[in-house]
């Protein structure tokens, strides 16, 4: 029960976020072109990274599986797929890697290890 609440407030804590960057970036593109306006497109750019690094720290920290096509990376997401249900297959949003789920791990652990020879 911890957990689901802790999980519950940084989901909410990141869509205050993302939909204050939704706001700096139409500033943003208000601003003339020069110095200041590059300084805050590329703190806009360090807070999506940040962003995307909480996600995949918070998606391993539950034991998701984690695609490394990228850096943070990648939360893969249950898919459904002919004959199969749709808890057994996995596929990263990003590049569309497949993976078959894991056996049950347990949060903490960070789910198994990255195996780029288990692709279907
Ligand atoms: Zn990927």
């Amino acid at each position: 029960m911890e957990l689901l609440k802790i999980v519950e407030a940084y989901t909410q804590g990141m869509t205050a976020v993302q939909g204050a960057l939704e706001g700096l970036k139409t500033a943003k593109d208000k601003l003339p072109e020069g110095k200041d306006k590059e300084a805050v497109v590329k703190k806009i750019e360090e807070v999506e990274h940040a962003i995307l690094h909480a996600k995949a720290e918070m998606g391993a920290t539950l034991g998701y599986v984690l695609c490394q096509c990228t850096w943070p990376a990648q939360v893969m997401v249950p898919v459904a797929s002919s004959g199969e249900s749709s808890r057994d297959l996995l596929k990263c949003p990003n590049c569309g890697k497949q993976l078959s789920r894991p056996h049950k791990t347990e949060a903490g652990t960070g789910g198994r290890k990255f195996d780029p020879y288990d692709v279907y």
